[in-house]
């Protein structure tokens, strides 16, 4: 108990300004950085660090040998940050906060440190059709916050916190920003699920079929926040899809909503999460279907544990808000504000 309470402070005041902020990694590594913006400041990669103006409104940032060089001039040490009154260009992106530039493995890593409430106004759009009724987009938006600060804590003293690929959370800046996103995220401002005191694993998928997954068969985090509810996301024309499969199918076990989780392909055994992954995720969109010949009839779209986004679109329809959108997905959990 004490530990945790410790942990949400730490976090909380590890900022000067008590502004809690991200390290989100901009793509995979690059040859060369261009940033732009009128008024660039430049300094070490410390929230203290002193930052002086750069002369140009552009720069570029590589690497040779063992060092990082801005503009043709070598920098001292690993990483080198670069801030400016507005928003950044980083080759093509306009992004919030600090940009930094780190020595990666071949090239150049390139970090985004912003604000965890302007992150998340970027990455909600990316996740949820921003047109979704308010209580199911701050619903996501809750989800959303919870996931960063669980690995937050998770990568505490990596360069970086997330990527911004599909893997991770997808962030495409300030492009994706949106009144809507920004107001859901506004309306829930600090606002994160916990389970004894601690951040949870919010786990959110595009549409169940139905009913979701435990966290254990889905994704194997036996958590107990992650188990099986119903959804009334079933009749919704997405909740359904069809694939024909070259091969010969059979399923050899269920979890004990129905989903697969042990088949053969043409004799042979695979593991059912495995067998998505080498299809493809957009082509076998979930392991809940029925075998007809190679004819598969299924339900839903992504692994399934955690918060349906369809669901929640459903449930907000009906007039639920977003904490009954949240303890109905994530069994158990309690809405704390963290800041
Ligand atoms: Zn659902």
């Amino acid at each position: 108990m004490l530990r945790t309470t410790f942990t949400f402070g730490f976090l909380v005041s590890s900022t000067a300004l008590a502004t809690e902020t991200m390290r989100i990694a901009i793509g995979p590594e690059v040859k060369q950085a261009r940033l732009a913006g009128d008024g660039l400041f430049r300094g070490d990669d410390d929230e203290g660090a002193r930052f002086l103006p750069l002369e140009s409104p552009d720069v570029t940032v590589t690497r040779k040998g063992g060092a990082l060089f801005v503009d043709g001039s070598a920098v001292s040490g690993r990483a080198v940050r670069f801030r400016r009154g507005g928003a950044i260009d980083v080759n093509g992106t306009r992004v919030r906060g600090d940009v930094v530039a780190l020595l990666g493995r071949d090239g150049v890593q390139l970090v985004n440190v912003l604000a965890l409430e302007d992150y998340l106004a970027g990455v909600l759009g990316s996740e949820m059709p921003k047109s979704f009724p308010l209580e199911a987009l701050k619903a996501q938006a809750v989800a959303a916050r919870t996931y960063a600060l669980h690995k937050k804590l998770e990568q505490y003293g990596q360069p970086f916190h997330l990527g911004s690929s599909v893997i991770s959370q997808v962030y495409g800046g300030l492009a994706s920003e949106d009144p809507r996103t920004r107001e859901a995220v506004e309306a829930t401002r600090g606002m994160v699920l916990t389970h004894q005191l601690q951040p949870v694993e919010a786990y959110f998928h595009a549409s169940c079929g139905g009913k979701t997954e435990s966290g254990a068969e889905a994704l194997g985090r036996d958590l107990p926040y992650l188990k099986p509810v119903s959804c009334p996301c079933a009749k919704l024309p997405q909740a359904e899809w069809r694939l024909e499969l070259d091969q010969r199918i059979q399923v050899t076990a269920r979890s004990a909503t129905g989903r697969a989780t042990k088949v053969l392909l043409d004799g042979r055994p695979v593991d059912a999460v495995l067998l998505r992954e080498r299809i493809g995720y957009m082509k076998l969109k979930s392991l809940w279907f029925e075998v007809s010949g190679k004819t598969l009839s299924g339900h839903g779209f992504g692994h399934g544990a955690g918060m349906c986004q369809w669901g929640a679109k459903v449930l907000a329809e009906r007039g639920m808000g977003y904490r009954e959108i949240l303890g109905h997905y994530y069994v158990g959990t309690e809405l704390q504000t963290l800041y």
